[in-house]
């Protein structure tokens, strides 16, 4: 059962309006199924719009942003909670903690450093909670043909790919959440 739903995303727009659509559809698909959201905290880029999309349907969100970040990433105001942590460690950990599963909707960088820390805890069996991308507008294509490379090459196990699932609609991924678990 997810109640809590840990989302990795852009703290920028991105370039075309099907990364927010999709954004906005996932919080369309939490909030119709009760499930909070737990994210980064900031009111910018992607990250600022699903919190927003959230909010205003009147569903869950909680925030967790380091000090350093509180001005850069314009710390949302108006969730549900926002917890203010000591370092981009404590919020990865914070959020893991907090969260029952993840997805990384498109993003840069910091949402793949945190997409593959959280993998890389699930392939260490640290955690056994759920893990996706959503592939929205075939944003992540070059990224699923590199870690099947990665396994054909022998770096990485069948086994440990398949923990991520893949899916390009919300509502799809969150099922294939839910007949895991
Ligand atoms: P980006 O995908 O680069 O736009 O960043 C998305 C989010 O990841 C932002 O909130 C960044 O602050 C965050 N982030 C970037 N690097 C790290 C890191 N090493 N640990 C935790 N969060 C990070």
């Amino acid at each position: 059962m997810i109640q809590r739903l840990c989302v990795y995303c852009g703290s920028s727009p991105g370039k075309r309006t099907e990364y927010t659509e999709g954004a906005k559809q996932l919080a369309n698909s939490l909030v119709e199924q009760g499930i909070g959201l737990v994210y980064g905290g900031g009111n910018v880029g992607i990250m600022g719009l699903l919190a927003d999309a959230v909010m205003t349907q009147g569903g869950h969100t909680i925030g967790v942003i380091p000090t350093a970040l509180l001005e850069k990433e314009l710390a949302h105001q108006g969730l549900t909670e926002l917890r203010v942590v000591n370092s981009m460690h404590e919020r990865k950990a914070l959020m893991a903690e907090l969260a029952d599963a993840f997805i990384a909707l498109p993003g840069g960088l910091g949402t793949l450093d945190e997409l593959f820390e959280i993998l890389t805890w699930a392939q260490l069996g640290l955690h056994q909670k759920p893990c996706g991308l959503l592939n929205i507008h075939q944003y992540y294509d070059k990224l699923i043909s590199f870690l099947d490379h990665m396994v054909s090459e022998e770096y990485v196990k069948g086994l440990h790919r398949s923990m991520l699932l893949v899916e390009t609609e919300p509502q799809k991924l969150l099922e294939r959440f839910r007949s895991q678990g």
